[in-house]
């Protein structure tokens, strides 16, 4: 199959659409991106790369850095974790506190900020510190993106420390029900870190070939995580990787994603590749509209789906 041809049929197909959607402003930092940008790479588990459009620009990647955090904490402590997070879709908005008060201050996934800051939190405790949790991240990523090239935007983590009042409610109310041990200010300033990564769409399919190849980089050989800590996180991103918009890219896309507020989305095609777009204009649930159109495309054109 020629996935230069398809990558190139995409490109022309979702150009009409650019204008559509809104790039996310309740981060101050991330409202005068260039909402006309759309990028998107495959790399395939035997190094090949596809790639059109914007691949090489930096943006933030938001919400993707949660797979990279989950990743290293089920590795650390899947046990005491599972107790602390369920593994269910929330079917409500990415910030919302509305179940976490009934559900006693535990998440439904990893993947919703609360869920999310839960994760940062363990990570906290494991590494002994905010520095060195993000020190442990920041050398994850790069491992797995094979660069040393990746770094936090402090402007952009700065600025939701400003503004980010759902997550820091959501983070005291936690602590209410004792499912936060460290301080919520260091808590929540390493979220805010976390999510501030840069990386391109090409260094992003890049590092998630893990994801691709049971838990080990099918390119160095290094085995980060287990085949069914895989499979676990790779079901998560299906059922719960898009918010309350997790059934419709399901139904539409048919592969595990993660999406962030900074326009990427990642996808997985297990044993076979991984796909990375970027175009930073959202849809009403905070999902990238142009790139969830690229990636129904390209798995109804290619049929690369797990159905
Ligand atoms: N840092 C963002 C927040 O907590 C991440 C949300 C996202 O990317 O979906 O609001």
């Amino acid at each position: 199959m020629d996935l230069n041809a398809i990558l190139n049929e995409i490109n022309h197909e979702i150009r009409p659409l650019l204008g559509q959607g809104k790039v996310a402003d309740y981060i101050p930092a991330l409202a005068t991106v260039d909402p006309g940008q759309f990028g998107m790479v495959v790399t395939t588990n035997d190094g090949q790369i596809y790639a059109v459009g914007d691949a090489e620009q930096k943006f933030s990647i938001q919400s993707i850095s949660k797979v990279f955090s989950f990743t290293l904490a089920l590795k650390a402590d899947p046990d005491a974790l599972c107790r602390r997070v369920w593994r269910e879709p929330s079917g409500n908005p990415f910030n919302s506190l509305i179940q976490l008060e009934y559900e006693a201050g535990i998440p439904r996934n990893p993947f919703i900020n609360a869920g999310a800051i839960v994760v940062t939190d363990s990570l906290i405790s494991h590494f002994g510190g905010q520095d060195q949790a993000l020190s442990a991240l920041i050398t994850f990523i790069k491992e797995t993106a094979d660069t040393p090239d990746i770094e936090m935007d402090h402007k952009v983590a700065i600025s939701e420390m400003h503004h980010g009042y759902k997550n820091i409610s959501s983070a005291n109310l936690m602590k209410s029900f004792g499912n936060i041990h460290n301080e919520v200010d260091t808590v929540v300033r390493t979220y805010f870190h976390h999510c501030s990564v840069t990386m391109t769409a090409r260094e992003l399919a890049r590092s998630l070939l893990y994801l691709s190849h049971h838990g080990t980089d099918p390119l160095t050989g290094t085995q980060h995580i287990t085949p069914a800590q895989t499979k676990q996180i790779n079901s998560l991103m299906l059922t719960c990787g898009h918010y309350n918009a997790s059934g419709d890219f399901a139904y539409r896309v048919g592969l595990p994603g993660k999406s962030g507020v900074g326009g990427g989305i990642i996808a997985v095609v297990p044993g076979k590749m991984t796909l990375a777009v970027f175009s930073p204009a959202l849809n009403e649930y905070g999902n990238s509209f142009i790139g969830t159109q690229a990636l129904d495309l390209f798995t109804t054109k290619t049929g690369f789906s797990i159905f």
